[in-house]
């Protein structure tokens, strides 16, 4: 068998999300959007269920298809695109809740599901999604009239607790939602860590459960490794893999390991990154290619069938400095050629 194997820990997952609900006195939500940061919403989901989550935010209402039917009736699913065309029947049938990001949603919603609840998302900074000041001054009146559920932000530099903007857009949430009876949230993962000046009644963190940066006291969720195929003897002057990048300077061995670009691992991090035997760093030799990376195992007594890309000794966090990238690109790039294992499924 030649597919590497993903070891997800559901347990891992569940205990950030109780060490993050813990560090506020608020209701604590989970962002599961884009499969639940590539590590299967289904399963994800349910744990975090288990574990005590009563609200879920995904991206776009398919996706919150999914995840009712992984979930059933009663959590509530909440959609950060909104109401979009063609969303009418999939938010009625799946009872999602859009969050309505401008007038037009407003209208669309009000006039496809007059009675559906909804929440309203407010652009604060980030010049992203939601509504401007203007439009929302505009609607606040008759959004407030009906069964508006949630207001929320977004934070743009919240990883960053230095930064002016995160002071900035919390004085301009504060302003735009003033007096406002329903739900407030402006915090992710980032958000939780400033304080409790950012937590309103609700937090909606994604990444930390996912053993993510800014959320570094996070319990490491996922392992990979990947199979040996084969290795060989290398001479001194040999080269590997595509435009010869690696050249072994002494007599050298090296493993062919069965993954590449085309199972998430980013390119980018040929030659700058590692793969372990138990806690012995191998480093990578050569360009990863589609379905192949080299390592060099000469320091090693014997040659294992597996190394491991994620691991305790070398996190996502750690992959994402190598590429250049960030944690969650590494865990949604994640391939679908992988054999998933799941520990700690919720029954
Ligand atoms: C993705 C996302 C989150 C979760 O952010 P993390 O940094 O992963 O905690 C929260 N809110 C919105 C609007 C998002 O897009």
């Amino acid at each position: 068998m030649a597919t590497g194997q993903l070891h997800i820990d559901l347990d891992a997952i569940a205990a950030n999300w109780a060490a993050l609900d813990a560090m506020t006195a608020v209701e604590t939500a989970a962002v599961v959007k884009a499969d639940g940061y590539g590590l299967g919403v289904g399963p994800v989901a349910r744990r975090l269920a288990q574990a005590g989550a009563r609200r879920f935010f995904v991206a776009i209402a398919e996706e919150g298809v999914a995840l009712r039917e992984a979930l059933g009736p009663g959590p509530e699913i909440n959609v950060f695109s909104g109401h979009m065309e063609g969303d009418s029947g999939l938010i009625h049938e799946a009872g999602l809740i859009p969050m309505l990001n401008s007038p037009e949603q407003a209208a669309r919603h009000r006039a496809a599901l007059p009675d559906a609840p909804y929440g309203v998302q407010l652009d604060s900074g980030m010049n992203r999604l939601g509504m401007e000041p203007a439009d929302w001054a505009a609607t606040r009146g008759t959004l407030e009239a009906g069964p508006l559920t949630l207001v929320m932000s977004h934070l743009a530099s919240a990883d960053d607790p230095s930064s002016a903007q995160n002071a900035d857009q919390l004085r301009v949430f504060r302003e735009m939602t003033g007096g406002t009876t329903a739900l407030r949230s402006l915090a992710a993962t980032g958000g939780v860590l400033l304080g409790p000046d950012y937590h309103f009644d609700l937090c909606r963190p994604g990444i930390g459960l996912y053993g993510g940066a800014p959320f570094t006291d996070a319990t490491p969720v996922t392992r990979l490794s990947l199979p040996v195929i084969q290795t060989r003897h290398l001479r001194p002057g040999e080269a590997v893999g595509y435009s010869a990048t690696w050249r072994a300077d002494a007599a050298a061995r090296i493993a062919t390991l069965a993954a590449g670009y085309a199972d998430g691992i980013l390119r980018a991090i040929s030659g700058r990154a590692q793969v372990f035997a138990g806690d012995i760093a191998c480093p990578l030799a050569g360009r990863v290619s589609m379905d192949l990376i080299g390592a060099d195992i000469t320091h090693l007594a014997i040659c294992p069938d597996h190394l491991d890309l994620i691991c305790p000794a070398q996190g996502i966090d750690d992959l994402a400095r190598a590429a250049g990238s960030i944690g969650y690109e590494i865990l949604t790039a994640l391939g679908a050629r992988y054999t998933r294992h799941y520990t700690g499924a919720a029954p």
